[in-house]
């Protein structure tokens, strides 16, 4: 099964990829990194299809997809 794994200390939490992820997977950790930003996480992570989306539009390089 696809998942993908947030780099939390690399989000910004500008949730680009919870708008663009089709499954809607990806939302809020609702939890602040390091650096104050909320990160993603995926939040229904068995929705996911690998489609790596998220980690194409991703402005920080925070996601990382395994297939
Ligand atoms: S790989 Fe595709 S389905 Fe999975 S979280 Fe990213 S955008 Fe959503
Ligand atoms: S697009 Fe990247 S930086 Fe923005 S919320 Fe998602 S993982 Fe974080």
């Amino acid at each position: 099964m696809p998942k993908i794994v947030v780099l939390s200390e690399y989000c910004k939490g500008c949730m680009f990829c919870a708008e663009a992820c089709p499954k809607k997977v990806i939302g809020s950790s609702g939890s602040a990194n390091a650096k104050g930003y909320q990160y993603a996480a995926a939040l229904n992570p068995d929705d996911c299809i690998g489609c790596a989306i998220c980690a194409t539009v991703c402005p920080d390089a925070a996601i990382e997809v395994y297939k």
